[in-house]
């Protein structure tokens, strides 16, 4: 782990300082107690575009509304007899990720 870096003008996001690069949430019906959530500032982040937007399979472009910095925002679903089961995952993107996915939406490119 990298220790926090002090020389960085001005103060860590209050937002999506919370967040890791990686987040992931997984729950299971009927197995509550196992079950985890992504994190509160994930919800403070502002959709800007929903990608598969039929889909129960969730694709979508969040943003940060302090520091503007992307986020991929990810679900999975799986229909099980016993119990079906929901992935959230959250990445952070680079700015030259965060320049591709804003290029699909702005040539309005179905992402395959
Ligand atoms: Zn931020």
């Amino acid at each position: 782990m990298a220790e926090p870096d002090t020389h960085m003008p001005g103060k860590p996001c209050p937002i999506c300082s919370q967040l890791k690069d990686e987040e992931y949430a997984f729950q299971k019906f009927g197995r509550e107690e196992n079950n985890t959530s992504l994190p509160i500032a994930t919800n403070l982040l502002t959709k800007v575009h929903d990608f598969h937007p039929l889909s129960n399979r969730k694709f979508q472009l969040h943003q940060c509304p302090q520091c503007a910095s992307c986020f991929l925002y990810r679900t999975d679903y799986e229909y099980l007899v016993n119990g079906s089961e929901d992935e959230e995952f959250l990445t952070r993107l680079t700015t030259e990720q965060t320049e591709v996915y804003l290029n699909h939406i702005l040539l309005n490119n179905p992402l395959s």
